[in-house]
């Protein structure tokens, strides 16, 4: 069975609830108060004036006197006005807080992405986790959002049913007097059990009832998380200007329509509707009975009691109101108890996402900061088989390297480049060999600390809708000067030259209608003024420039090569001509290192994997 079908038990539904909620309350402590404080006023706030009116009526009922009326008419005004104005304060609290909620909550899910262990962002599982809670919380806020609005329930109808008892208790003290020998049987214990037992059987038949109705949602929970996700990427296509033209020239509306229809969740005739069909409607009719029921005994109940004498006409509507509260109050409890239940379920997928341990080993050591910048890098015998995959990308593979160099990794594609690069920043961690900084293995080290020695340019690197001198900062400060440097360094400075608002330029137009689309090319540039500005001892291009064609990625890396100064710099591509002019070139094939050496000495081995991609490739440059 899977973990989400699986029925929660009450022990597992009180425990995660009460981690979600000291998850949520270390995030927004806020949204616990206020939706506590609402709770209280809105579950007691009838009851105060259900018993005042009864003193009132009560009075005119019987004395009549006009200081005793006073009394209670000024007290129902003064504590009336006190109500309102808690209630409007809790309102406006809860309003205030809500707008900052969202954004909270979604950072428990932020933090965890970016401190999990990269292999696990980048596992198809642990993705699809994360979509399933999305979806969750998209058709039927299911996780987070409903624990807090069952807690909030919990709380107004757990006070609600304390306050109706408080009001409830003297009707059973007060007894029909002696001389009312026809309705003594009021009095006996029994009929006060009988009374209790009727109420408890009525109002208990609602939460059963309905808790069988949400269980149908975790039936078709997947059904319907599948549905919304359909929607989601059919539903919206049309909007995506990346995919406007292929929607024009292949007509793709036609397959969005037909997806569309097929994965109607809900509609009808749909496998919901089915699902629910019959017998949640007899079970919705049976609910309402039952609450009508309640009110017919409460009725008879209280009204005989003051037929015969035991309490007054004021008091009628007391008892009357409070108990019929205290009925829907319980009814109300037992439902958001239920519906607690059924949202372990869904909790539970959070709580799997949430829970994913970080299993490379974090070491403690700092990173020197040498002044001379000397580092040296040795990959030992580094063999390395993606998560999940039986082929090895790195085998065997043994190289050094030192600050002040330049390293050309060149390779057909799918020779294993990026994952070299992608050892050396500990993305992953190899299952055979070392890799050694200084002599020591890099998993020795303060994981934020070795980062701090690496620049990277990836393949398919983001920059983000800001502006543009945060975006090569990293920060929304910044050293001005050194970010318009790393920009006219990187080749930036004409096009800055032309933007008005200058590094305030808004990049896209995500955030802003005055936002600025730059080319493929800008972008790049952007990106390595980015890792310039990072001003690490190691700069990486791992084929930014995969877009561009040969000549001018050779031009990118040869300028490039000015720029990175004393540092070390690493260069790939599968174009050996952008590699030229690199002191070292490693040749990697089918996970191996098979050559290394200057282009000069590689070129001249007629042998070798270097001389045949040479070959293949020499005429793009001709
Ligand atoms: P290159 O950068 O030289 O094009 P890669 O290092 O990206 O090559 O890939 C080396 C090998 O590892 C290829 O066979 C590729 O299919 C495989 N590979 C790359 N990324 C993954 C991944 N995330 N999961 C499984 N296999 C991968």
């Amino acid at each position: 069975m899977s973990k989400e079908t699986r029925t929660a038990t009450w022990k597992e539904t009180f425990a995660l609830h009460g981690r979600c909620f000291k998850d949520i309350y270390s995030y927004c402590p806020q949204k616990f108060w206020a939706s506590g404080l609402y709770a209280l006023v809105a579950a007691l706030s009838p009851y105060v004036t259900v018993y005042l009116s009864a003193r009132i009526i009560n009075e005119l009922a019987h004395h009549r006197r006009p200081e005793i009326l006073m009394k209670w008419v000024l007290l129902t005004l003064v504590l009336e006005a006190v109500i309102g104005l808690l209630k409007a304060v809790a309102t406006r609290w809860i309003c205030a807080v809500n707008t900052i909620y969202n954004p909270k909550k979604e950072r428990i899910y932020l933090n965890k992405f970016f401190d999990m262990d990269y292999a696990d962002v980048d596992n198809q599982e642990v993705r699809d986790l994360r979509s399933q809670i999305r979806q969750s919380e998209g058709w039927f806020g299911w996780g987070i959002n409903m624990a807090l609005s069952d807690m909030q329930s919990v709380l107004h109808y757990g006070f609600g049913v304390i306050g109706a008892i408080a009001l409830t208790v003297s009707m059973f003290t007060m007894m029909v007097p002696e001389t009312q020998s026809n309705f003594l049987w009021l009095n006996h214990p029994l009929t006060v059990i009988g009374f209790v037992v009727a109420l408890v059987l009525l109002v208990g038949i609602t939460p059963v009832l309905a808790a069988r109705n949400e269980s149908l949602y975790v039936k078709i929970a997947e059904f319907a998380r599948f549905g919304n996700r359909v929607f989601s990427h059919f539903g919206y296509i049309a909007h995506d200007t990346e995919r406007a033209m292929d929607l024009r020239m292949y007509n793709q509306m036609d397959m969005a329509t037909y997806y569309l229809k097929k994965c109607d969740s809900f509609g009808v005739g749909s496998y919901s509707a089915k699902l629910n069909a019959g017998e949640e409607g007899i079970r919705n009719g049976v609910m309402a009975g039952s609450i009508s029921l309640i009110t017919g005994v409460v009725y008879a109940f209280v009204g005989l009691k003051a037929w015969a004498g035991a309490f007054g006409v004021g008091s009628v509507t007391q008892y009357v109101s409070a108990i019929t509260s205290l009925t829907a109050n319980a009814s109300e409890l037992l439902k958001a108890l239920g519906s607690m239940k059924t949202n372990t379920t869904f909790l539970r997928t959070i709580y799997e996402l949430l829970d994913i341990p970080n299993n490379m080993y974090q070491g403690s050591l700092t990173t020197e900061k040498r002044a001379d910048r000397q580092y040296e890098v040795e990959f030992r015998d580094v063999s390395f088989k993606y998560p999940g995959s039986e082929a090895w990308a790195l085998r065997h593979v043994n190289m050094k390297f030192k600050v002040g160099s330049r390293l050309a990794v060149v390779g057909e594609n799918g020779s294993g480049k990026t994952t070299f690069i992608k050892l050396l920043c500990r993305l992953y961690d190899p299952q055979e060999g070392q890799i050694l900084l200084n002599g020591i293995d890099i998993r020795k080290y303060n994981y934020r600390d070795y980062m701090d020695i690496f620049s990277v340019v990836f393949q398919d690197f983001q920059l983000l809708s800001q502006p543009l001198g945060a975006n090569v900062a990293g920060s929304a400060t910044y050293d001005k000067e050194r970010v318009l440097k790393a920009l006219e360094d990187a080749g930036f400075g004409e096009r800055l030259a032309e933007l008005e608002d200058g590094l305030d330029t808004m990049l896209y137009k995500d955030f802003d209608k005055k936002g600025v689309d730059v080319s493929g090319g800008e972008a790049q540039k952007i990106a390595i003024a980015r890792a310039l500005y990072k001003n690490a001892p190691f700069i990486i291009l791992d084929e930014p420039t995969a877009a561009l064609d040969p000549i001018a990625e050779a031009e990118i890396y040869s300028k490039f090569n000015d720029i990175a100064g004393d540092k070390t710099a690493i260069y790939i591509s599968h174009r050996l001509s952008s590699c030229k002019f690199c002191d070292e070139i490693a040749v990697f094939h089918e996970g191996q290192v098979v050559q290394q050496g200057s282009h000069e000495d590689l070129v001249v081995n007629a042998e070798g994997k270097y001389h045949e991609l040479w070959n293949a490739q020499a005429q793009y440059y001709v």
